[in-house]
């Protein structure tokens, strides 16, 4: 870490590579030789236009995306899309498949619930607790439905898909918002893929969806113009201005990332550091996880001591190690490790030196 930063475990907006933010330092006087930053910069500019066709063809790139699907720049995070998504896919039978694996999953469905005429909850560990992700064989499907929603990584809870659910014709829509990029994902298998990108792409503000070209049709007549797959395919995401600045960190971390080794090695570095927890967890009984071991999320790591009480006084010591953002979400309590793709591992085996001399001391 740069002089004067700290290990900031927080699940979004969240810690970006700093190599990235220097090279935005560096350029944010003059951009490209622009004269100008890419915060004051028109979105029908030449440099511009290079920066967003670059960020999409990264993306493509370390994705391995089909030729078959397209790369959106969307408003409104990814809650806005919870929205977008029925207004555009729903028209056929007006049903969708959603299955709850947590907070997120079920704010989708619930989104869903206003412009369709059936959501069905397809599967749900929402009685667990949410401490797992519900198998193929528990998933009740409809083949009528227009989509099966996902949530890929549940980013309170630390849990993550470890398959692809079959969902024969029915095109699957991963809401990735928490996982994207972490690692290698066969896009065929989806028909959509999207997130907001706060939590390991970019700051907030932004939603990255590839979308399946099949699947951009005609929505329905309510659904607001800048969320209309079709008009923004056609306009190559900026039928209005689109979140220049955050389209601009997305080029910049999609460079990183190929400058780094891709996914594959992100996906090694990324299961490293998680292992430097996990283990850690595994080997005592001061700190527990109850998430099943199967299901473990790379990027979000719960974990709580016996007592609220530890909780709160673990929590309170972090400043003083140059840790922040370890509180868990207020759904789960105890403590959350967010190690998206710019934690660095020093910084999870810190985390653990410190986990280690609070269980000593208490
Ligand atoms: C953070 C998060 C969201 C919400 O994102 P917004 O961009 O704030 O709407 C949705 N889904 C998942 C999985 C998340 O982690």
């Amino acid at each position: 870490m740069l002089d004067g930063r700290i290990y900031n475990f927080s699940a979004g907006p969240s810690i970006l590579p700093e190599p990235v933010l220097l090279k935005a330092q560096e350029e944010l006087l003059n951009c490209n030789g622009s004269g100008m930053s890419v915060l004051e910069m028109s979105h029908r500019s030449k440099v511009f236009d290079d920066i967003i066709n670059q960020a999409a063809a990264n993306v493509k790139e370390i994705l391995k995306v089909p030729d078959n699907y397209t790369v959106l720049f969307l408003h409104g995070g990814a809650s806005g899309f919870f929205s977008a998504l029925p207004m555009n896919l729903g028209t056929r039978s007006g049903k969708a498949d959603y299955v709850v694996s947590g907070n997120f999953s079920n704010l989708a469905a619930k989104e869903a619930k206003k412009y369709l005429k059936e959501v069905h909850i397809a599967g749900s560990s929402e009685e667990d607790h949410f401490n797992h992700i519900p198998t193929q064989e528990e998933l009740t499907l409809d083949p009528e439905a227009d989509y099966v929603h996902v949530c890929w990584n549940n980013t309170i809870f630390g849990t993550t898909w470890k398959y692809v659910p079959d969902t024969g014709k029915v095109p699957l829509v991963a809401d990735m918002s928490s996982s994207y990029l972490s690692e290698p994902v066969d896009v065929s298998k989806f028909g959509i893929i999207y997130g907001g990108v706060q939590k390991n792409i970019a700051p907030a503000g932004l939603t990255l969806a590839i979308i399946r070209n099949d699947l951009i049709q005609k929505p329905m007549d309510i659904c607001p113009k800048i969320w209309d797959f079709q008009k923004e395919a056609d306009k190559n995401s900026m039928l209005n201005t689109p979140a220049c600045a955050q389209i601009y960190f997305v080029k910049l971390v999609t460079d990183w990332i190929k400058e780094t080794g891709g996914l594959d090695a992100m996906k090694k570095r990324n299961e490293e550091k998680a292992a430097v927890l996990y283990d850690y967890l595994d080997s005592q009984s001061f700190y527990q996880n109850t998430v099943k071991p199967e299901d473990r999320s790379m990027m979000n790591v719960v974990f709580r001591t016996q007592s609220e009480e530890l909780d709160r006084e673990f929590v309170a010591g972090q400043a003083a190690r140059g840790f922040s953002n370890l509180k868990g979400h207020r759904l789960v309590g105890g403590m959350r490790a967010s190690i998206y793709n710019a934690m660095p591992k020093e910084g999870v085996e810190a985390l653990v030196a410190y986990m280690k001399e609070f269980a000593k001391a208490h």
